[in-house]
């Protein structure tokens, strides 16, 4: 599954990089994520605490999202307006020659490593 896939290279990415800092537990992670890259359901959450459970490192984290929001770029006119308002249409010139500029990421803002 498209969610599993996430959250398993997202465990990975923060065990190398607790790894590299000789973090051995971690309390609190924050997780950028875009409005529309489809990821944020509860399936995802799911996946999130089957995998922490396994985890020496994750098992008691918190989990936190911050959504960004999407923004597309109009080729037309130049111009960038609110995805998830407007969708593919740009509201200046309804051009459909639009391409998304941000919105689809998933990225480890912060880790909070847990004291000792
Ligand atoms: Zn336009």
């Amino acid at each position: 599954m498209h969610e599993m896939g996430i959250v398993l290279h997202l465990a990975k990415t923060l065990t190398q990089t607790a790894k590299e800092q000789n973090i051995v537990k971690i309390s609190h992670v924050t997780l950028e994520v875009g409005e529309v890259s489809g990821i944020l359901t509860d399936y995802f959450s799911d996946c999130w605490d089957y995998f922490k459970g396994r985890s020496e490192l994750l098992k008691d984290s918190v989990l936190e999202v911050v959504t960004t929001p999407a923004v597309t770029w109009c080729d037309s006119c130049k111009k960038t307006y609110p995805t998830v308002k407007y969708g593919r249409i740009c509201p200046y010139c309804g051009s459909g020659e639009t391409w998304l500029l941000y919105g689809n990421q998933c990225v480890i803002r912060d880790i909070t490593a847990e004291e000792e």
